[in-house]
């Protein structure tokens, strides 16, 4: 498969939006067909499948997620979510749903870029057939995001509350990145002023076994926000 001569398609109502995903892709090879309703998507796909299909989850016509749905039950293409709901639920229920993954605006294109050839490399394997679920390594854990499960080297698991894997998730995510508080606490129920992000980021540290007065895992960066320093790397489950 050669994705450049395919069209990814973008399902997306914004079309400052539309066009800034085009355009990342298009200087990365990638040829591209927006649309602006899930009904348009929809009926293109019914013709023919992309290699992969970009959704948004607000969209005028559908709600996205049931568009990710159809496109798992009806169609051969990838699925990545590429949305600006930032909730764990949400990002759990897309990737139960069987979108290949999730990505929250604002988004860096080289990241998208890298988790689309990432999922187009993962559906040419024959073996890749059907769901992926994936799995972060990081250091000497495993962190499956589907079940909340972090398994420490010797086997043991720790189920983690929402909002310490909403917090976990988003370091795998951008690790060796920092992270403002305002990134960490993009989630309705926290304020980046609130000292509630520092009390979950103690708590991760000591769920990571970090040492909380000199930490080596999660780093603090005073008067910018976090860092996860580790190598990450998604397996499939
Ligand atoms: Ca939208």
């Amino acid at each position: 498969m050669n994705p450049a001569r395919e069209e990814i398609h973008i399902l997306e109502d914004d079309p400052l939006v539309a066009a800034t995903v085009a355009r990342a892709l298009e200087d990365y090879g990638f040829a591209t067909r927006w649309f602006r309703t899930a009904g348009e998507l929809l009926a293109a796909v019914a013709r023919q499948a992309p290699p992969l299909a970009i959704v948004d989850l607000g969209l005028p016509d559908r709600d996205g997620m049931e568009v990710v749905r159809e496109l798992r039950q009806s169609a051969d293409c990838g699925v990545l979510i590429l949305t600006g709901r930032d909730v764990l639920s949400e990002r759990v229920l897309g990737l139960e749903l069987g979108a290949d993954d999730y990505v929250v605006k604002p988004f860096e294109p080289r990241e998208l870029v890298a988790r689309i050839r990432s999922i187009l490399r993962r559906r040419s394997q024959p073996a890749a057939a059907g769901k992926a679920r994936r799995r972060a390594c990081f250091e000497a854990w495993r962190y499956d995001p589907a079940s909340l499960t972090l398994a420490a080297a010797d086997g043991s698991e720790q189920i983690l509350g929402a909002a310490e894997a909403r917090l976990l998730l988003c370091f795998l995510e951008h690790p060796n990145r920092v992270l403002s508080r305002e990134q960490l606490a993009a989630n309705p129920d926290l304020s980046p002023l609130d000292r509630s992000i520092d009390v979950r980021v103690s708590r991760l540290r000591r769920r990571l076994d970090d040492d909380t007065q000199s930490p080596r895992l999660i780093k603090t960066v005073y008067g910018a926000g976090y860092v996860l320093t580790a190598g990450v790397r998604w397996e499939i489950a």
